[in-house]
């Protein structure tokens, strides 16, 4: 699959400071900010700064150390977020299928209340 990535997406607008966000944690390759209509007491949205669409896409093409960055980024930001204890759920949407909404990579990390199950029924 080849990803083209859309550079007028609102995170990448977010990336450029033309959106403000509410910032947990900057580092050189990646942003971590609270998603703007929160689905659990904490929900935060962590970015890599490069083009990139999904998780496949950035997998397969980023440079070790956007690798390295994004994923000690997701690590910091649980720990910043004191969600191991009482439990959280990562989630990367992706494509159509995935309802992804926005078209650059994103992990949402969710915690603060029970979750419920994975995934509901198709309907
Ligand atoms: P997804 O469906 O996985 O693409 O999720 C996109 C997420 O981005 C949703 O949870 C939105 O609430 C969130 N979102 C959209 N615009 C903004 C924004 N300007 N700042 C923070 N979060 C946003």
């Amino acid at each position: 699959m080849a990803y083209t990535y859309d550079p007028e997406n609102i995170f990448a607008k977010i990336l450029r400071g033309e959106i403000p966000n509410k910032t947990v944690l900057e580092t050189d390759h990646s942003l971590a900010f609270h998603d703007i209509y929160p689905q659990a007491p904490t929900h935060v949205l962590i970015i890599p700064k490069g083009p990139y669409v999904t998780y496949d896409h950035f997998a397969a093409e980023a440079a070790d150390e956007e690798i390295i960055d994004y994923t000690r980024t997701i690590a910091k930001v649980c720990e910043m977020m004191e969600v191991a204890e009482g439990g959280f759920r990562m989630i990367s949407n992706a494509g159509h299928a995935g309802v992804q909404e926005v078209p650059h990579l994103h992990v949402h990390i969710l915690a603060g209340r029970p979750l419920g199950r994975m995934l509901q029924p198709a309907g």
